[in-house]
């Protein structure tokens, strides 16, 4: 998406260990239009996948998932990091390997909101290594809901999780896709 990958030429920061900083526009400051043009793509290339809920991660992913669960009238549902690592019968769980923060963390989602007749389409802002994104439709696989597919704001290509996604049959959409970061230069994949 040609204004998405503007914003992250003009305000983009790359940080060592290809650590892209939105902040301005998305991460931390949201631009609430460009999000919504975003939204309004993603509900494009998924409307006749006929998801029921959009399932995101928390914080970052929210106000993305928020604008495309309107599109679609559905709820927006987000996993939770958990503080402690307290294993509960009431909700569905996963690993994640945080690849900003080089750590492990524990995401969960409550079984109650989520059900077998689900179609769910999960939405993030950031697809790196796929960590991420695998712990998500492991919960709707656990679930026994249908994934529809993933609708991603950037993906860093050359982490290779969105490509993995992909050859396992998952319907990934990323609004833009970086190729290479070397040396603060970024070439978009066509
Ligand atoms: P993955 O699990 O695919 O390696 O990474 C996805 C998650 O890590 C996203 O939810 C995002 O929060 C974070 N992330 C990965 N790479 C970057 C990056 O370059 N910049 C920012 N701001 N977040 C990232």
């Amino acid at each position: 998406m040609r204004q998405l990958e503007e914003a992250i030429l003009n305000y983009g920061r790359v940080f060592p260990g290809n650590v892209l900083k939105v902040d301005s526009f998305l991460n931390h400051q949201v631009d609430v239009l460009l999000s919504d043009k975003m939204a309004e793509e993603l509900y494009h290339v998924f409307k006749d996948d006929s998801p029921t809920k959009i399932l995101t991660l928390e914080a970052s992913g929210i106000a993305l998932a928020v604008l495309v669960a309107r599109r679609f009238g559905v709820p927006m549902l987000f996993a939770k990091k958990m503080r402690t690592a307290n294993a509960s019968p009431e909700a569905y769980m996963e690993d994640v390997r945080s690849f900003t923060r080089g750590k492990t963390f524990t995401i969960y989602v409550s079984k109650e909101y989520l059900s077998p007749a689900d179609r769910v389409l999960i939405v993030d802002d950031f697809l790196a290594t796929g960590s991420a994104a695998v712990g998500m439709r492991n919960i709707v696989n656990r679930a026994g809901a249908t994934l529809c597919g993933m609708g991603i704001a950037i993906e860093k290509g050359f982490q290779n999780g969105g490509d993995e996604l992909r050859a396992a049959g998952v319907k990934v959409h990323s609004l833009a896709v970086i190729d290479s970061m070397t040396d603060g230069f970024l070439t978009f994949r066509d």
